[in-house]
């Protein structure tokens, strides 16, 4: 039997599969790859992937969890143990295969940008373009500072830019010699709320734009969500789930991951006459659960709807105001609290009791170990 199962009803929501899905070969391919820095530890295990033309796939994770050793592997900075690394087709990683980073034409964004200190914002740029003819390397220089909206800029240092123009000049830097494919660590991790968020927009519209096959790492799922066509999340070096945004946040493939991308809660369940019967009500057994089993069901905020207030046996514990909702911890009366979202207009005291009803559209079902 499956650990996790999706059961959706007819007519329901409908997950969307990466629009890229389908068409011709990938242009990377990850083919079980484990790299280590320490033989007896393998920072990564066992990982395949796929990222197709044109697609953005984000690497997400917590720390240490393996996103920048995988980065640095397709990049070439890293050796791989086992399995291949395959770039338009062709093998550039095995165990005894290894291109160098400059023979991938992969543009990298470091997490600290690497800005040359020495040079200026358009030396910064050309840097990758010296096998260039003199008039085509002006010209791109020029057609990149455009792109990322550094007109005026050009002959200023690193230091006499902000965070924000720094990643800029990286990012043109990475695009200048039309690489294949870009590949960028945490871009945003230097820069402050208001401006990850402007960044992360232009960054999105000009990968768009341009079309370029990205890779993206992130320790912020909002981030993820934002920009993939595919999250790719890791776990302790393993990778345990590849799927749409969509897919990833209402079907994960484990408790790690449900509660990595969101807030979720794990209700204790007994399969009974087919149903699986727990203290918020019945839900549909359709993964086929044997009579008798335990189940955790998956439960978001946005699955429950707080209906009776004034009784009922479940207590309001908290609200969290959210700007654009509220967010409830609601004590069950088994003394388990879940949690559930409501209007930013509806607001019900801290103690008062309530009723819940589920408005889940589909549920995720885990087995349950105990
Ligand atoms: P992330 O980018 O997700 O934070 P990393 O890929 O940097 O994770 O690290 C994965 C694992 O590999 C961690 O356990 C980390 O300590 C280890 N590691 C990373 N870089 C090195 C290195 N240069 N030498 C030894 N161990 C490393
Ligand atoms: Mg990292």
């Amino acid at each position: 039997m499956n650990s996790q199962t999706v059961m959706q009803s007819p007519g329901t929501k409908k997950f969307p599969h990466s629009q890229f899905q389908g068409e011709s070969s990938p242009l990377l391919h990850l083919r079980h790859v484990t790299c280590a820095y320490h033989s007896q530890h393998p920072a990564v295990r066992d990982i395949s992937l796929s990222v197709n033309q044109g697609e953005i796939l984000c690497l997400l994770g917590p720390s240490g969890c393996g996103k920048t050793t995988t980065l640095r592997a397709i990049a070439g900075f890293e050796k791989v143990m086992i399995g291949e690394i395959y770039i338009n087709g062709r093998l550039v990683s095995s165990p005894t295969v290894h291109w160098p980073p400059d023979k991938r034409r992969v543009g990298m964004v470091f997490q600290d940008y690497a800005l040359f200190p020495h040079l200026c914002v358009a030396d910064n740029i050309g840097f990758g373009l010296n096998q260039w003819e003199d008039s085509q390397r002006k010209s791109q220089i020029h057609k990149m500072i455009e792109l990322v909206g550094l007109a005026d800029l050009e002959r200023r240092y690193p230091h006499e830019l902000s965070g924000g123009q720094q990643q800029r000049v990286a990012l043109a830097r990475a695009l200048a010699p039309n690489p294949v494919m870009l590949l960028m660590d945490e871009p945003f991790s230097n820069l402050d709320p208001d401006m990850t968020i402007k960044m992360r927009k232009e960054l999105y519209h000009l990968l768009r734009q341009t079309k370029t096959t990205s890779i993206l790492v992130t320790h912020d799922h909002d981030e993820a969500f934002a920009m993939a066509d595919q999250v790719a999340v890791l776990h302790e070096g393993n990778l345990v789930q590849c799927d749409t945004p969509e897919t990833i946040y209402h079907v994960p493939s484990c408790p790690f991951v449900a509660e990595f991308v969101g807030q979720a809660d794990f209700i204790p369940g007994n399969i009974q006459n087919g149903k699986v019967e727990t203290e918020l009500g019945a839900f549909t057994n359709q993964g086929g659960y044997e009579g008798g089993a335990n189940v955790l069901v998956m439960v978001r905020p946005d699955d429950l709807q707080i209906t009776k207030v004034g009784a009922g046996n479940a207590r309001i514990e908290s609200r969290q105001f959210r700007g654009s909702e509220n967010l409830y911890a609601i004590r069950l009366a088994s003394g388990r609290l879940v949690h559930c979202s409501a209007s930013s207009t509806e607001i019900y005291d801290v103690d008062a009791p309530v009723g819940l009803t589920i408005i889940a559209t589909h549920t995720v079902l885990f087995e349950h170990q105990s």
